[in-house]
């Protein structure tokens, strides 16, 4: 029997694999496709990286060539405002720079990292359900040849993303309710970038009820996407690629950077709807990454918090593993600590679609160095501190201050 079985082998699963197989539990992960795989999620966090660190993995990332991202721009589509933050000049961020990455390769360094480190790695294995029994917990697997295999270990982890295995079986999942959009993206060559250390920033650019994101992910690749509600393509009544250029011929600063553009490969359409599972543990389970919950993109949050979850569900199973009792309150603060995390994330996506947000996002004032706690919350800064809690909770309050009563003029969208 195994120790922990992983669903998933995204950086979730291989982070908690890759954790718990160095301390030496026989750790056995089932992914149900074959790597590299596409995956859509390409912008990391600079709090990424110690756990690069941890993992043992900078030296592979660093010779993939990956851009390197040292900070995000957020642009009104009009061309009217602006704000481009730099990591490194934040009062309280600690991490600096992070990588903009090609998933397909990203999630293979990572999983061949976990089969280093000694995790049994299974691709072209997909779970279909669990039983939770007294000591134990059961899997039922399909192998690669479409034989159904039961697989038993102490511990279950539930990594396998947005298709939510164990949520799902469960009835767990909550959906928000505004929340219910859609992602059109592709891989472009021939995006104008800035010139320099910038070329490798995120570039968001908000519309009225609407954004892009074009984030470097090569030398020459680009990877350009568009949320919206999901209605709206449902009402076109336009193939999804077409209604993309429709909306990206509105924005001058979209028009601008992508004037010489050239599809590469795919275009791609995906629900991008928000959940979160009403439990991020069992008796014998733990959820990680997006099968924790999941939230719309626009702080390049994903692939951090399915790391920093694995992270912290290796370390949760580790201890539990050693001293069989305590798993309760050990799972508890699993899931307080993740759920926090998520959920702090989840606040800032809510504000962001309101225009008081962007009011007050678009033009930072040096006052309580209001400023710097929002650069650190964005690089990934989740440990709790005071001096940054206060001021985000502030923040969020001159944020319904302000959709009363501008307390910095009002910005248009058209
Ligand atoms: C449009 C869009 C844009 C995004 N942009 C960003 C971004 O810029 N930055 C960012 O950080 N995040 C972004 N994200 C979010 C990011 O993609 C995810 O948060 C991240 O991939 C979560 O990692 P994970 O390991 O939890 O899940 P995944 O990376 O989804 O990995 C789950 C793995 O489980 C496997 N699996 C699923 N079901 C089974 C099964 N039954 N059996 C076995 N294996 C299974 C899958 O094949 C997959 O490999 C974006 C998401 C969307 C939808």
């Amino acid at each position: 029997m195994h120790d922990a079985i992983i669903i998933g082998g995204g950086p979730g699963g291989s982070t908690t694999a890759a954790l718990l197989a160095v301390r030496g539990w026989r750790v056995l992960l089932l992914e149900r496709e074959r790597f590299p795989r596409f995956h859509i999620g390409e912008s990391l966090l600079p709090y990424n990286w110690p756990i690069f660190e941890e993992l043992g993995v900078l030296p592979e990332l660093q010779a993939a060539g990956f851009p390197i991202k040292t900070g995000a721009q957020f642009h009104l589509g009009n061309g009217s405002k602006s704000l481009k933050l730099v990591f490194r000049e934040g009062r309280f961020t600690e991490q600096p720079k992070t990588f903009q990455v090609e998933r397909s390769t990203f999630d293979h360094i990572l999983l061949k990292n976990a089969a280093a480190k000694g995790a049994e790695v299974r691709e072209a294995w997909q779970v279909r359900r669990f039983e939770q029994l007294a000591d134990r917990v059961r899997v039922e697997a399909t192998a690669p040849d479409g034989a159904p295999h039961m697989l038993e270990a102490r511990f279950l982890v539930d990594a396998s993303g947005r298709a939510n295995v164990t949520g799902n079986q469960e009835g767990l999942r909550v959906i928000h309710p505004a929340l219910r959009k859609i992602a059109l993206f592709g891989h472009y060559t021939g995006v104008a970038l800035d010139a320099g250390e910038k070329a490798g920033d995120t570039v968001i650019v908000r519309l009225a009820n609407k954004w892009f994101w074009l984030i470097p992910i090569s030398a020459t690749k680009v990877s350009v996407g568009c949320v919206l509600d999901g209605a709206e393509l449902a009402t076109a009544k336009i193939p999804a690629q077409e209604l993309f250029n429709q909306i990206a011929a509105t924005s001058p600063v979209v028009r601008e950077r992508m004037n010489s553009a050239q599809l590469v490969g795919d275009f791609h359409t995906t629900s991008d709807f928000s959940y979160y599972n009403r439990r991020l543990t069992g008796p014998r389970l733990l959820r990680v990454g997006d099968a924790a919950g999941f939230m719309d993109p626009i702080f390049s949050a994903g692939v951090f918090l399915a790391m920093f979850s694995g992270q912290l569900a290796a370390d949760t199973l580790d201890a539990c593993l050693r001293r069989p009792f305590g798993t309760g309150w050990r799972f508890a603060r699993y899931e307080r600590k993740t759920f926090h995390a998520l959920h702090f994330y989840w606040e800032m996506v809510e504000q962001y679609y309101t225009r008081s947000f962007m009011e007050l996002f678009l033009e930072p004032r040096e006052k309580w160095s209001l400023p710097a706690a929002v650069n650190a919350a964005l690089a990934g800064e989740l440990t709790g501190r005071w001096a940054i809690q206060w001021r985000m909770r502030l923040f969020f309050w001159l944020v319904k201050i302000q959709a009363h009563l501008p307390l910095v003029p009002r910005i248009r969208f058209d």
